[in-house]
């Protein structure tokens, strides 16, 4: 590779850039490209990724897997250490296996074998193995995983200075070169040559790059993780209850712990509640009628556990939405394409999105022409990346529209023909398969 790619393998501190603004007819009218020349607080980095999330390690532990170093920059003081836990599924585990990340998380979390669909009433209406439903050559893996630990396994595995916490970015600027100036809130600058943006839902990136908000599904969520110190009595399955309008849900993520949601139609957000001890007397009350095992669960709930979501997504439109990369800019996971949780595959996705995007990425930096190499690997991320996560944004809504039915007549079909009768749970598992292989420093060769 040219001179460039020594640079990419380890970061510089650089001390001779300045900035001074000018438009560029060549770039986007609503992207404001600098000429950066001598200041002494701007840090060259090569490859800056945004956030520090699932996509943002994953991407970073890919990377440096394949034999390229980055920075990570995540507003937080440090990793997400509230919140509950995720399902994966076996295309999540197969971007862990290829990352080198499975084996450390398996041990911690049970394997879940199946799914048990309930009526509000606690009549049982179907019930699935997920082994005997799958029936590709792939089979299937399911546990909850507590994102504190899998983002702490991901993060345990970069090098130290490959994560730098309260670092906020604020704006980012174009250069007439093509890189970014990063602006955080602490006023620092940083010189990047590629930005990743993997900055979750409200990404900036992907503000900066055009992209609406994301839209607001009609669902909220309530989630918590119970905590039984003497051991959790349920068996390995996925519990769904489903209601009018309400339906509700658990499944046993460790020894102790079993993860648990209640998802509920509100035409508005609705206001913001914090205080826990609230959030969780709310969601004990939709419940309140509803089978006792799932009380029982919200009760053994640590207050620092609930939490309250509006579930929302971003319709991906060919011709309408904005590129997933501008110049050596792009966006990934949550910042690019928010999806509902209907389908448990928002950080199944982002995952794979950083598996695939590292792969790419690296082979671009290594080759003679790297500037023009990574715009065409960002471009093909997109294309490879596009057919499989816009028609999963739009399943996962349509699967929460209809499980959210208030409708009492449609809800008694549901609930005695559909579920019991036509329901084969196989094909609706067939976006689970995803292969990738190991990651190594040779593969991107
Ligand atoms: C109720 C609910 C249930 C879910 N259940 C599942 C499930 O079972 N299975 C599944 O696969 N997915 C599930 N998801 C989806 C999953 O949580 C997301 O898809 C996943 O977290 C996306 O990861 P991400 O890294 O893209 O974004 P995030 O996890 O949101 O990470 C973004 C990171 O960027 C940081 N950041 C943001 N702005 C800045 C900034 N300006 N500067 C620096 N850092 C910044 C944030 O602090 C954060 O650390 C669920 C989602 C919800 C809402």
């Amino acid at each position: 590779m040219a001179a460039n790619r020594s640079s990419f393998l380890g970061s510089t501190p650089f001390n001779f850039w300045h900035q001074s603004t000018v438009r560029s007819p060549k770039t986007r009218p609503n992207v404001r490209v600098s000429v950066v020349k001598s200041e002494s607080n701007v840090r060259k980095q090569d490859i800056v990724i945004v956030g520090g999330g699932i996509a943002g390690l994953a991407t970073a532990l890919s990377l440096h897997r394949l034999g390229v170093s980055s920075l990570v920059l995540e507003q937080a003081e440090s990793l997400r250490t509230t919140g509950t836990s995720l399902t994966l599924f076996k295309n999540g585990w197969r971007v862990l296996d290829a990352i080198g990340v499975a084996n450390d998380l398996r041990p911690q979390f049970l394997e879940i074998q199946g799914m048990v669909v309930k009526s509000e009433e606690g009549r049982e209406l179907r019930a699935f193995n997920f082994k005997q439903e799958d029936q590709s050559a792939c089979s299937q893996e399911v546990r909850a995983v507590e994102r504190r630990v899998l983002l702490e396994t991901l993060s345990e595995k970069l090098p130290k200075d490959a994560l730098q916490f309260s670092s906020k970015l604020s704006n980012i600027e174009s250069t007439s070169n093509g890189d970014s100036l990063l602006h955080l809130v602490d006023g620092s600058k940083l010189l990047a040559k590629v930005v990743i943006g993997c900055d979750g839902i409200r990404s900036p990136v992907a503000k900066w790059m055009g992209f609406s908000e994301p839209k607001y599904s009609g669902h909220c969520a309530y989630r918590g993780l119970g905590f039984y110190p003497e051991g959790q009595p349920f068996g390995p399955n996925v519990n769904y209850i489903y209601g009018r309008g309400l339906r509700a849900g658990y499944v046993p993520v460790s020894p102790t712990k079993v993860y648990w949601f209640i998802c509920f139609n509100s035409p508005s957000l609705g206001p913001r509640i914090t205080d826990p001890a609230v959030l969780k007397k709310e969601a004990k009350k939709l419940v309140a009628k509803w089978p006792s095992e799932l009380m029982n669960i919200i009760e053994c709930s640590p207050d620092e556990t609930v939490s309250r979501t509006p579930l929302v997504d971003r319709w991906l439109w060919p011709g309408l939405s904005p590129a997933a990369s501008t110049g050596k800019v792009v966006v990934v996971g949550d910042a690019w394409h928010p999806m509902t949780p209907n389908l448990g595959q928002g950080a199944c996705c982002a995952l794979e999105d950083s598996v695939v995007l590292a792969t790419k990425l690296a082979k671009a930096i290594k080759s003679d022409n790297d500037d023009v190499e990574i715009e065409a690997a960002f471009r093909s991320f997109e294309s490879e990346r596009w057919p499989r996560v816009f028609p999963l944004t739009i399943r996962a809504n349509l699967v929460g529209s209809i499980l959210q039915w208030e409708n009492p007549v449609v809800c008694s079909v549901r609930n005695n023909i559909v579920l019991p009768k036509l329901v084969s749970l196989g094909p609706l598992l067939e976006h689970t398969n995803f292969t990738c292989d190991p990651l190594s420093a040779t593969s991107s060769n």
